[in-house]
């Protein structure tokens, strides 16, 4: 298996994204790391990129080429949420989490897919959520923009699958980050009642999954969604 591959891995400064490129360099692979704030963990180069700013992610990832080499692993992971209700869901709320969440992935593959194409290898790896095709009120704008990842692996599979390029989508419950710990207690402790594993995740449970379907041993998985949320979303 080929350690020494060059990943990136969008808001890789903290939470999900942070272990993911933990696990990457716990791997040998040479990883960078996007991030608008903060820095990525020790081992990793980190760039500055706003993912809803394509040429921001074009010189980022220009930066990385120069720096590491061809990027043959993309990991679109930068999110965020803005929830509320329907009724009193502006217009930004739905625009800019659909803009982050599935705009950010098109920016980020569509430029990391250049390099994958010229070296007939790639792994396009998008982090979506289980709400993507569970559903979630309060979250029409960060739902939409989930399922929408699956669509775009999808298509994404027909158009390069022949071309040695994967894409899949791992969609988490719920894991220990920032993202959560906004939630009041007692909405935790509703959700850890409905979770088959009694349970949140660690952001690390998410990672070593990321790591597989970038591995070798993943070369003949893509359009799937990867469920890792203890059961909540039964596979969907
Ligand atoms: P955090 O809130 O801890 O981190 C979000 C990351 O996204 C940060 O690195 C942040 O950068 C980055 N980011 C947000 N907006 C942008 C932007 N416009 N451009 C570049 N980077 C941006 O979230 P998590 O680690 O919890 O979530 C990571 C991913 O996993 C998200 O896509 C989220 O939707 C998904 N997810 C999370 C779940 C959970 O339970 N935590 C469950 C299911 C899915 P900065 O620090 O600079 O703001």
């Amino acid at each position: 298996m080929s350690t020494d591959r060059v990943v990136v891995v969008t808001g890789g400064n903290r939470g999900i994204g942070r272990a993911i490129a933990e696990r990457f360099v716990a791997a040998g692979y040479r990883v960078a790391v996007t991030a608008r704030s903060g820095e990525g963990p020790d081992g990793t180069l980190t760039v500055r990129a706003d993912v809803t700013d394509a040429a921001a992610v074009d010189a980022a990832f220009t930066e990385v080429e120069q720096k590491l080499g061809p990027i043959e692993i993309v990991v679109a992971n930068a999110g965020v949420t803005k929830d509320t209700l329907l009724l009193r869901m502006s217009e930004d709320d739905f625009d800019s989490v659909v803009s982050t969440n599935l705009g950010g992935a098109f920016r980020v593959v569509k430029r990391a897919s250049k390099g994958m194409l010229r070296a007939r290898w790639g792994r396009v790896i998008l982090i979506s959520s289980v709400v993507g095709l569970y559903g979630s009120a309060g979250q029409i704008n960060y739902a939409s923009s989930k399922s929408g990842l699956v669509g775009f692996a999808r298509s994404l599979t027909r158009e390069l699958g022949a071309r040695g390029i994967t894409a899949n989508v791992v969609a988490p419950g719920f894991i220990e980050t920032d993202m959560t710990a906004a939630l009041p207690e007692d909405t935790q402790a509703e959700y850890r009642r409905s979770i088959p594993a009694g349970r949140f995740a660690t952001p690390d449970e998410v990672a070593g999954v990321v790591t597989w379907l970038a591995s070798d041993d993943a070369a003949y998985i893509s359009g799937a969604v990867i469920p890792v949320d203890g059961g909540l979303g039964m596979g969907h």
